[in-house]
């Protein structure tokens, strides 16, 4: 049976990607031998690193002076970095849910964080519009895409301080005015790649500012300075970013990407908000288009566990909701096609005909 991965993250992947990751494994760039056994310096790893940035600059027209970077550590080591290189005094924190929570813990180690407006008092189904942004903070930091809760920024706001966005859930699924950020970062496992590699993209002159000592592989300028190589990389994980990067351009770019993922919203919002048995968790305003969340309808809460056995049983793979939330989430990325959501659409209508 055919198996459409709803997971939301570590999640779906082009087929085509993942095959040729495989392949550098076995046998890298006609060496013979394996992607895992050279070095990160050899001459033909290089080229790995400089397409990987030069396609993510030309995929999301990223200005001059700003710097692609591959790192460890995934998201959650640049809830801790963030502050470390751009909190002098105060910063402006949008509070949108568990992650936006855990960058706001990690940044008041090194200073006073001003929570702007938080959603936590409707269990983060919405996304906050009225707030001041205090000019007197170093930056702004938000989510553009909480994957738990299905809400999304799906616009490049205005902020009179350094943006900084942690774009783990929807990097790389429509344009972005890159300008109008200071910092961009994301672990690569939900959109862009494998586990194992986190994106920056950092504006050069941002850096710097703060009076702090910062330990070398925490501070920013390292990584710039020496193009993501001051120490082994996860080479892997950037060559299985790479075969994405250059199959996203395959196939129209971010400008394609974001009209896919508008179709297959549709189809499936669509779906559950015609269906007698289902109703979405989002505010309809700040539905995200890459984690689509449902829950039963009251009067049909006992048919939870049913209606994942059903759902399982037609290939569907992960839609189990997050537990903060509960019920169901299909996670719809780049790679997520449209006969995958067609398929789940049909699951919905053919469990709701049985009641
Ligand atoms: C998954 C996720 C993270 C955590 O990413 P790690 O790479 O596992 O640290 C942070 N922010 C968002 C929005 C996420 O979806």
């Amino acid at each position: 049976m055919k198996k459409y991965n709803f997971n939301a993250g570590p999640s779906i992947l082009p087929r085509e990607v993942i095959e040729q990751t495989a392949a550098a494994c076995l046998d890298f760039d006609n060496s013979g031998l394996s992607l895992m056994e050279i070095s990160h310096r050899a001459k033909n790893f290089q080229p790995v690193v400089d397409e990987a940035e030069a396609l993510m600059k030309e995929l999301l027209d990223i200005p001059e002076g700003y710097k692609v970077l591959f790192l460890g550590g995934g998201a959650s080591l640049e809830f801790c970095m963030v502050p470390f290189n751009f909190l002098e005094k105060k910063a402006a924190y949008l509070n949108t849910g568990v992650w936006a929570t855990k960058a706001m813990k990690e940044a008041k180690l090194f200073g006073e964080v001003v929570e702007i407006a938080s959603s936590a008092d409707k269990n983060f189904t919405y996304i906050p519009q009225n707030y001041t942004i205090p000019t007197d903070a170093d930056y702004l930091h938000i989510t553009t895409n909480n994957t738990i809760y299905g809400t999304e920024i799906r616009e490049d706001i205005d902020s009179p301080i350094p943006l900084i966005a942690d774009m783990s859930s929807d990097f790389l699924s429509r344009p972005l005015d890159v300008s109008k950020y200071a910092l961009i970062y994301g672990g690569a496992q939900k959109n862009l790649a494998m586990a194992g590699v986190t994106f920056v993209i950092v504006k050069e002159d941002a850096l710097g500012k703060v009076s702090r000592q910062i330990p070398t592989m925490l501070d920013y300028r390292t990584h710039v300075k020496k193009g993501s190589m001051f120490n082994t990389p996860p080479v892997v994980p950037i060559y299985s970013a790479l075969m994405n990067l250059r199959y996203i351009k395959a196939h129209g770019g971010v400008k394609a990407m974001d009209k896919l993922a508008h179709q297959r919203a549709e189809i499936v919002y669509g779906e559950i908000d015609r269906n007698k048995l289902f109703v979405g968790t989002a505010e309809e305003s700040s539905r995200s288009l890459m984690n689509l969340t449902f829950v039963l309808k009251p009067e049909y809460q006992d048919l939870q566990d049913e209606f994942l056995a059903f759902a399982t049983s037609k290939g569907m793979v992960g839609v189990k909701g997050h537990r903060d939330v509960g019920g169901f989430r299909a996670s719809c990325y780049n790679a997520m096609s449209i006969e995958g959501c067609e398929a789940l659409v049909a699951c919905m209508k053919e469990f709701e005909a049985q009641h």
